[in-house]
């Protein structure tokens, strides 16, 4: 049975169900969090990404789409890479949670760090895998087999997915060693475009996200987990450089698509571009 959960895991008050174009909602009237209602199950959400979720769900369907992937998100990688090597130079341990195929971790180990990966989808786990990279299928498996505590947890567009997010940063928390960093981003639910764009949003994806973060609700659950906040703020993630890639990336591998795939490939960054707004949080475990 799915779980009803109707009191706000950031701020403890009780929230009603509204719906949300098509999706019941809980929104939080003190901090703005939306969550699912109810909440699936940890089975339905393990059985959703093992099939659905990965490489294999997106317009192409094949490794085209992954390297096209891989190319378009590089610069912003590069971009979080230096700004790692200028808080914590290597050699220092990276865990990145939702890895999907390692792009990110594979990057990074060039720079002398060590890294390992959390990934529940097989398909790109097994990619990563292939790659040498270490990468496990949830944090429990994680926990079972080291005892690595970790400098530097990266987190992208992956707490919105999960069953409780002050849960899954504590664990993260306990993995992690003293003065370990937190780069966290989640998709702003209350930014301008998702306020006028309400369900239609780019980011409102109830299939996939369970929770929809506000600032305030996303500084409450971070430090619930015990981590101070050492950044917070509102921003595009695709910016111009990541824009400029995904096109470049499109032209490169457009004679394996046909009309419709290079239209939605031609227009999607400049949607993503404008409405894509995310919360990006710096955190540090201190004790
Ligand atoms: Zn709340």
């Amino acid at each position: 049975m799915p779980t009803a959960i109707t009191t706000c895991i950031a701020c403890s008050t009780e929230a009603p169900v509204v719906m949300y174009g098509a999706t019941e909602l809980c929104i939080c009237p003190t901090c703005g969090l939306g969550w699912l209602h109810p909440m699936p199950t940890n089975q339905e959400r393990a059985e959703h990404y093992a099939k659905q979720y990965g490489l294999q769900n997106d317009i192409l369907g094949n490794s085209i789409q992954a390297q096209m992937r891989r190319w378009s998100r590089l610069p912003e990688q590069l971009s979080l890479i230096a700004d790692i090597q200028t808080l914590k130079p290597a050699p220092a341990s990276v865990l990145d949670v939702g890895c999907d195929m390692g792009n990110f971790l594979d990057e990074i180990r060039r720079y002398g760090y060590s890294v390992a990966g959390v990934e529940p989808s097989e398909s790109a786990r097994s990619q990563a895998h292939q790659i040498g990279l270490q990468v496990f299928s949830s944090i429990k498996e994680l926990c079972d087999d080291t005892n690595t505590l970790y400098d530097v947890v990266t987190m992208h567009h992956v707490l919105e997915h999960v069953d409780n997010p002050v849960v899954t940063l504590t664990e993260l928390h306990s993995l992690m060693a003293p003065g370990g960093l937190l780069l966290l981003r989640v998709p702003d639910f209350s930014c301008f475009w998702s306020k006028l764009f309400k369900e239609k949003w780019i980011w409102f994806q109830p299939e996939n996200h369970s929770y929809h973060f506000t600032l305030r609700s996303l500084l409450q659950v971070v430090q619930k987990a015990g981590f101070e906040i050492r950044k917070a703020t509102s921003q595009r993630p695709n910016n111009y450089r990541t824009m400029k890639a995904q096109m470049l990336s499109s032209h490169s591998f457009s004679h394996s698509m046909n009309v419709t795939q290079s239209f939605k490939r031609a227009v999607s960054p400049y949607y993503q571009f404008v409405t894509g707004i995310e919360l990006y949080i710096l955190a540090q475990k201190t004790s």
